[in-house]
């Protein structure tokens, strides 16, 4: 038995902005037949200790970083939790990140680095095999156990998203404990700024994000977000392991939220979804026409700009389009302009809708990511599970799960769904055409379809790659 600390600021389905939360909330349970034993230490937020069926208090630390705080063991939503009560710094409404106003928590160095140095604190007192640190929020946990005198578990810290690093001023370092030789270009020193990410990448064990492209990518200036030299540097121990997706709870023959649950087998019944989605959405009901759904965050990440840029002429050309998603501001505007000049062509609906966004995977005919980067994408997943045909940019996890329509592809009869690169507007305008002429050839498409209802989009295979890399370290250091 592997016993695993999992550090994280957000797990699923207790408190969740991002893919993070599902990776941390879906990981334990497809570990636990591995023989892997993992336990998540989580900030107590209110709606984390609200929902705890508490334990025993495991720790109490009478001064961490302004005030004191204990570490309830307990479980909630059948996960096994360590929670870091720190009403100082935790105790207040809002996100994970950000105040009611929007704007980032002021002391978020000093509520990430409690998390760190709680995980290390309980990761040699309680003699966990592993500690498992997720993005910059838990990043100094791995520091932590880097400059522990004793005996300590093996680290590993996964890249979710390159993109955010967890950077604060310079002045903060002292407060972290840390030996001043720390704050160096061989440390976490950053351009004169201290950053959490950094000192993770350069001291844990092991380094994983979540595909192998995007392994790679961050190794490169274009991608590494300002850190590729030391992934560059640290390239011998990271490797990419593909997130997967719950697939009880996106399972196209029993989900409550569809209008008409179908299978590989019962194809046929999954148009019955695309009449009731149009109808949800206002779109006209024309069977001829290719319905593509979009289900993202509007950022430039996404690159929904591209689509705003010819959304109107598509729509004349006779596609439709069924958008889910909030973010940028003017993007909303744009895809709401759409709206307006196109009616019964393009729907759109602002917001975060789970149930909305399981009827546009079972209803649409194609799945769109024109992403810029992703580092594993989970839409794609479930538009696989769900018979949707993806149409993504080639990049990071989007690259790996997708199989391009080529002719070698097709011709083998392996194809799931259309990449295209560079991600750009004449990319793009190709794959959309691709996308047209593939949806007139109905064989080829059912093909496509079926080959993408086949795929192993769950959890099971990942899990034993994190099981084996986790073995591999406890050897290591055994
Ligand atoms: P991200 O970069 O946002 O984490 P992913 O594709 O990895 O992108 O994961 C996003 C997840 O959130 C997917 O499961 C997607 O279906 C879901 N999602 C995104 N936007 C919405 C929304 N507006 N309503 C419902 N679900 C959404």
């Amino acid at each position: 038995m592997t016993r695993v600390l999992s550090v994280t600021s957000e797990i699923f389905p207790l408190v969740k902005t991002g893919g993070l939360a599902d990776v941390t909330g879906a990981l334990p349970a497809a570990l636990a037949p591995l023989d892997v034993d993992t336990v998540t230490l989580i900030p107590g937020y209110p709606e984390v200790l609200q929902a705890l069926d508490r334990g025993e208090i495991l720790q109490h630390f009478d001064d961490l970083f302004g005030g004191p705080a204990t570490v309830v063991a307990g479980s909630a939503a059948g996960l096994e939790l360590l929670v870091l009560d720190a009403p100082h710094l935790y105790n207040r409404d809002g996100s994970p990140y950000f105040g009611p106003d929007g704007r980032l928590w002021p002391d978020n160095d000093l509520r990430f680095a409690a998390l760190g140095a709680a995980a290390a604190a309980l990761a040699v007192g309680l003699g966990f095999d592993v500690v498992h640190a997720h993005d910059w929020q838990a990043a100094l946990a791995v520091v932590y156990l880097h400059v522990h005198a004793g005996r300590r578990p093996g680290t590993v810290l996964t890249i979710h998203n390159l993109a955010f690093q967890g950077h604060f001023p310079g002045s903060l370092f002292p407060r972290l404990g840390l030996p001043p030789g720390l704050f160096s270009r061989d440390g976490l020193e950053y351009w004169g700024d201290v950053s959490y990410l950094k000192g993770g990448l350069l001291f844990a064990d092991r380094l994983t994000t979540v595909s192998p492209t995007y392994a790679r990518e961050i190794t490169h200036q274009d991608a590494g977000a300002g850190l590729d030299g030391v992934l560059r540097w640290r390239s011998g121990v990271l490797s990419g392991i593909l997130n997967g997706i719950d697939d009880t709870v996106w399972n196209p023959s029993e989900d409550p939220h569809i209008a008409s649950p179908f299978s590989a087998q019962r194809l046929m019944r999954r148009i019955a979804n695309k009449v009731a989605l149009k109808e949800q959405l206002g779109l006209a009901p024309d069977p001829t026409a290719l319905l593509i759904g979009i289900i993202s965050r509007m950022t430039e990440q996404k690159g929904l700009d591209l689509l705003l840029a010819q959304i109107g002429a598509r729509a004349v050309g006779g596609m439709q389009f069924a958008i889910l998603g909030s973010g940028e501001p003017w993007m909303q505007e744009g895809f709401l302009a759409a709206v307006r000049q196109h009616p019964g062509r393009v729907a759109c609906v602002l917001g975060y809708n789970e149930p909305l966004a399981h009827l546009i995977q079972a209803g649409s005919d194609a799945i769109l990511m024109p992403s810029r980067f992703e580092p594993c994408g989970l839409t794609q997943l479930c538009a696989l599970r769900y018979g949707a045909i993806p149409i993504v940019g080639r990049v990071g996890g989007l690259a790996d799960t997708v199989v391009d329509a080529n002719e070698a592809a097709l011709s083998a009869g392996v194809a799931t769904g259309i990449q295209f690169a560079p991600v750009t507007d004449g990319a793009l305008t190709e794959a959309l055409n691709r996308a047209a002429a593939l949806w007139q050839d109905k064989a080829t498409w059912t093909r496509m379809q079926r080959n993408a209802l086949k795929q192993d989009v769950s959890w099971r295979r990942s899990a034993q790659k994190y099981a084996e890399l986790y073995r591999a370290l406890e050897a290591e250091r055994a």
